[in-house]
């Protein structure tokens, strides 16, 4: 392969451009041009593609964001979208992208790779909730964007004899709210994975108060509910000391990125364009027990592959993430 891209999808989240830092030096150093596409498949179809040279990734490596943006493009799920885009591919004589993303920007990659144009995927976002790899690109940083915001709360709870409830983010996944609450020492944590009663909780508050504790700090998940409809529960439920809700929001979606992740960022964007050297597309690179390892994105499970087909033309993942519940033992 003599000309490559890379691009950025979906959610953005820190380490996508230590990623494409990665990607764009790797490249050079097998011989192969490198062409950034801005605004993820929108920026595909619209042809929003520019070479990059080493001293365009310069001091990128510690920048949370992506430079090359984000985008959420549903036409691209279609056909037509599909090929539009490789029209536009084809025109700058680009052989195969890599596309740094959550799982809907994996299924791009999978139909590029099926009309012939090999892509390979990156777990790119906070949440943690890719299947394939133990860990994603932008987690290490939100978690510990997360413990360094419950730590401050802690200091005015303890201050005030008050509960809170942290809302974090995470989708459906209880990822960061499981480690940050381990991290940061949190009283109770309530994520999708789990089932807990109210009831239970109330209890735990009360009893730790009880005996002299001066703080009580709950980590939600946002995949349960959100932080104020939690509250009016735990009011139902027959709480009645004082209350706080904080969502703690988009600062989890930013910031620089912890060395985990740039190194993370690194390995895997290397990986990539490995595999494209070598003509293979239509995988999602991950990391599981340290080693980098890379998937089928669409196939049987028997393959290892993280999608499958459904009868009626649908996607199914295979193996469904779970947060690391063994926390919890
Ligand atoms: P995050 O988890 O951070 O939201 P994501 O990659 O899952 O990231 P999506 O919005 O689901 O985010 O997908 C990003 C883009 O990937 C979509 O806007 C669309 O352009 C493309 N995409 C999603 N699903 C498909 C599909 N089934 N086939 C082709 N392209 C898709």
């Amino acid at each position: 392969m003599k000309r490559i891209a890379v691009l950025t999808s979906g959610g953005d989240a820190p380490g996508m451009n230590a990623a494409i830092r990665a990607v764009v030096r790797k490249a050079i150093s097998e011989g192969i041009e490198i062409y950034g596409i801005n605004h993820g498949y929108a920026g595909m179809v619209a042809g929003d593609i520019f070479p990059l040279t080493s001293a365009s990734v310069g001091d990128k490596i510690g920048r949370g964001g992506t430079f090359l943006y984000s985008a959420r493009y549903p036409e691209f799920k279609y056909e037509e979208g599909q090929l539009a885009g490789i029209e536009q591919l084809k025109k700058f004589g680009i052989e195969g992208v890599v596309v740094i993303g959550g799982d809907g920007s994996y299924h791009g990659a999978m139909r590029l790779t099926e009309h012939g144009f090999p892509a390979v995927g990156l777990p790119g976002t906070i949440d943690n909730d890719i299947v394939g790899t133990d860990f994603t690109i932008g987690f290490d940083t939100a978690v510990s964007t997360v413990v360094d915001a419950l730590d401050k709360i802690r200091d005015t709870s303890s201050s005030h004899n008050r509960t809170f409830v942290v809302e974090v983010m995470g989708r459906n996944a209880g990822d960061i709210a499981l480690n940050a609450g381990i991290a940061a020492g949190a009283d109770d944590i309530c994520i999708p994975e789990k089932e807990f009663k109210f009831e239970n909780v109330v209890n735990n508050i009360n009893k730790g108060y009880e005996k002299g504790k001066n703080h009580h700090i709950i980590v939600l998940a946002e995949g349960v509910m959100s932080g104020e409809e939690f509250a009016t529960k735990l009011k139902e439920a027959g709480y009645e000391g004082d209350l706080r809700v904080s969502v703690l929001g988009h600062i989890q979606r930013g910031g620089s990125p912890t060395a985990r992740d740039r190194v993370l960022a690194s390995r895997m964007g290397a990986r990539a364009v490995e595999l494209l050297r070598d003509g293979i597309g239509g995988v999602a690179v991950g990391i599981h027990n340290e080693e980098l390892v890379e998937s089928p994105i669409l196939g049987t499970p028997e393959e290892g592959a993280l999608f499958s087909l459904t009868e009626e033309g649908g996607i199914k993942v295979n193996n469904p993430h779970k947060a690391g519940l063994e926390l919890y033992r």
